[in-house]
């Protein structure tokens, strides 16, 4: 089960396209898909408090 956080662990920390709501890996500073550079990172980890 180890594999499968891993897993959803690269998941919650892509990046998400402020614009058009595009998936991005975490280490990239533009959108691959529109070329926007306003990205917010998908992770629930800031909410714990
Ligand atoms: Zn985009």
């Amino acid at each position: 089960m180890a594999k499968f956080d891993e897993a959803e662990e690269r998941l919650f920390t892509a990046q998400v396209c402020m614009r058009c709501n595009a998936r991005n890996p975490q280490r990239t500073d533009s959108c691959r898909k529109c070329g926007y550079g306003n990205l917010r990172p998908k992770a629930r980890e800031s909410r714990s408090t």
